[in-house]
């Protein structure tokens, strides 16, 4: 029976290229999506970017660009990367469109009418130089549970207490440096707590879709307090402007916080694609036989089967037949981190030339159908590329193909004999077992079958051995088996390697002269057909390439490896950005150590104001008090003042480092040269 299926894998948030956890997903989910299209069945695969909420908008701001304009310029770079890893979204969406606002409004209002919306007042932190609420993460301050500084509003990176930006001590705003103060605004809700939802998602989670670490996850959410009712708490969907998002119906000046209307992407997407192929999108999700397939990360997953499920079920919607969720991936065993180097970028994988397919193999060969993480180690990588593909698996054509060529005018021959039949017999009938190890997820699995019986076909090459059968008087007929053995037995292995490698495949097809393979075709053979003339198929990794990835690039803005002084040329901006920054030519009156305080020194700066400034600057393991004083330097005159734990600081000294303060060759205050006066202009 045809499956109908609607595949996506989750939005990437649209504030920079695509990072290599966001490609491997693309892998995992475009080899699934290939494997069923090879069965026959019918398959939509769509994505979007995820182009809502205050980073984008803050971000935008800073590049002094709308969130249109950055979150297209984002969105430019993600068809090329694509193509590059022969990822075949049908269609690529942003949740800006059009058909995203109107999804998102129509399924929040059939919330409301279901009487799952509801209103609140809450007291939520405001920055009064912005003249904005400010997101958890926009708050910044002091543990309340251990007292170190600069922690976000949500939870402490020192200690990991979980707490409300309300609690932090001596708080100011991310954004202005500003102290925020409280106030009171009206928050919508989608009212998980109801019974409805509770009873509902208990069975969603629990009736066997999910993977069983994930249920067993979710299970702890439905928790019962003394009184039987799940603790399951409401969620807060709305965000006060400014904000970039989509506006509430009959709420002015409220918007769909950005996780509410990005799933809907999803389907806004799958909207878009079904009209440009003149297909009604809601008689489409109203077919029974119709699977909807979200392939995510598994940080994600209280989204994807908590808040998503529930708002399609009650919007009246189709609620999501599996979420397949994956670990995160780790190189060399370590979480992957810009500032240590030791990622793994996309965008430097094609512009070395690496072969995209070496990276869909290695990632595959990995991948199983648990929760667990994924290492990329680059010996390991090495080693199984040219092992596999190149040593068993092209190594079978490459032994037979010139003797095809040179010899029988590239015809096979018709029948190859007893030992050649069953051997072709034994690789044809694991046709069903590794579908089902792909088709389960089991990629790793399912590779390393494929690659038993390379092995079992190289083992036969070496047994009838036919280098020497051409060198030997007639022994012709015994060299066209082998030969004709040898290029069914690889067409086989290709049908079956087809999902993870493509453009690999449309190579071997095209040497082997025949039309695009599909699964079934493994239980066919070739006959007597002629093929074309052989032309390499895939080089093996050279090491040095690969250490290239983890070396600085030539040229800057590539991210993810180690750059001049530690971090890459920030985005290019206008002048009149520049002339934004005021900086003036400071006098240190004096300077001393802050009680306390390890990292701070106070200075007393004349700015030529007629007054002096106090500017706390984090050199005090660079410098000792009585080095700065009286020295010029540069400062900047118009920061925003900052309230700190000992006091205001009005300004900024600037000073040279590596983006690791703690980096060689250490951090210099800058000192303009002899005969600048103090309030003169840096420009
Ligand atoms: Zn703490």
């Amino acid at each position: 029976m045809t499956r109908r299926l609607f595949v996506t894998t989750a939005l990437p948030y649209a504030n920079g290229p695509f990072h290599i956890g966001h490609i491997m997903e693309y892998i995992q989910a475009d080899t699934w999506v290939r494997l069923q299209r090879l069965r026959g069945h019918e398959v939509r695969f769509v994505c979007a970017d995820d182009t809502h909420g205050a980073p984008i908008m803050i971000a935008a701001e800073k590049a002094g660009q709308t969130p249109q304009q950055f979150v297209a310029a984002v969105a430019a770079t993600r068809k090329p990367m694509l193509d590059g890893f022969h990822i075949a979204f049908d269609h690529w969406h942003s949740t800006d469109a059009p058909e995203n606002h109107a999804l998102a409004r129509s399924i929040y209002l059939a919330l409301r009418e279901a009487g799952l919306i509801e209103s609140r007042a809450i007291e939520q932190f405001f920055d009064p130089a912005k003249g904005m609420f400010l997101a958890d993460r926009f708050v910044k301050g002091e543990c309340p549970k251990c007292g170190a500084k600069d922690q976000y509003g949500d939870n402490c990176e020192a200690c990991g207490a979980v707490y409300q930006p309300t609690e932090l001590k001596n708080p100011y705003s991310a954004l202005s440096g500003a102290t925020p103060v409280l106030r009171t605004s009206e928050h919508f809700f989608f009212r998980l707590s109801d019974p409805r939802c509770v009873e509902f998602l208990e069975a969603w989670t629990q009736d066997g879709r999910l993977q069983p670490e994930v249920a067993n996850k979710v299970r702890e959410w439905f928790a019962r307090d003394e009184s039987g009712r799940a603790t399951l708490g409401d969620w807060d969907i709305s965000r006060e402007a400014p904000y970039f998002g989509i506006e509430i119906p009959d709420a002015p000046g409220k918007y769909f916080y950005v996780w509410l209307d990005a799933p809907v992407g999803y389907l806004a997407s799958l909207q878009a694609l079904l009209q440009s192929l003149g297909i009604d999108f809601e008689a489409y999700l109203a077919d029974p036989a119709l699977e909807q397939v979200h392939f995510i990360g598994k940080d994600i997953v209280t989204f994807h089967t908590l808040f998503w499920p529930a708002m399609l079920k009650f919007s009246g919607r189709k609620v999501p037949d599996f979420v397949y969720v994956h670990g995160h991936l780790t190189v060399s065993g370590e979480k992957m981190s810009k500032s240590r180097g030791t990622g793994i970028s996309p965008a430097r994988w094609l512009e070395l030339g690496l072969d995209a397919e070496w990276l869909r193999y290695y990632i595959c060969a990995k991948l199983n159908a648990r929760v667990e993480d994924l290492d990329f180690n680059p010996e390991d990588f090495v080693a199984r590329v040219n092992s596999d593909l190149v040593g068993k698996y092209v190594n079978i054509a490459s032994r037979a193909a010139g003797f095809v060529g040179k010899r029988f005018g590239g015809r096979l021959s018709a029948d190859v004999g007893v030992e050649g039949r069953a051997l072709l017999d034994g690789l044809r009938a694991h046709a069903e077992p590794v579908f089902q190890l792909f088709d389960s997820r089991e990629y790793g699995k399912a590779l390393r079958e494929v690659m038993l019986l390379a092995d079992r076909v190289n083992e036969y090459v070496d047994r009838v051995k036919p280098w020497e059968l051409a060198r030997q008087p007639g022994m012709d007929a015994a060299l066209h088996d082998a030969c004709t053995v040898c290029l069914e037995a690889f067409r086989v292995l290709t049908i079956y390697l087809k999902p993870v490698l493509p453009a690999l495949a449309a190579k071997v097809e095209a040497f082997l002269q025949v039309p695009p393979l599909q699964w079934a075709d493994a239980q066919r053979s070739m006959g007597a057909h002629t093929v074309g003339a052989w032309q390499h198929l895939m080089q093996r990794v050279d090491p040095a390439r690969v250490e290239a990835l983890f070396e600085p690039p030539a040229a800057p803005a590539v991210p993810a490896a180690p750059l001049p002084g530690g971090e890459a040329i920030a985005d290019e901006i206008a002048i009149g950005d520049f002339a934004k920054i005021d900086l003036r030519i400071a006098r240190i009156v004096a300077a001393e150590a802050v009680e306390g305080s390890t990292k701070l020194l106070r200075l007393t700066l004349d700015v030529g104001e007629g007054r002096h400034r106090t500017v706390f600057s984090g050199i005090a393991a660079h410098y000792k008090p009585e080095q700065l004083a009286g020295r010029l330097t540069v400062v900047v005159a118009n920061l925003a003042p900052r309230k700190m734990k000992f006091g205001v600081s009005e300004g900024m000294v600037l000073a040279a480092s590596h983006a690791d303060e703690k980096a060689e060759p250490g951090v210099y205050v800058l000192e303009p040269w002899a005969g600048a006066q103090p309030g003169q202009r840096v420009r």
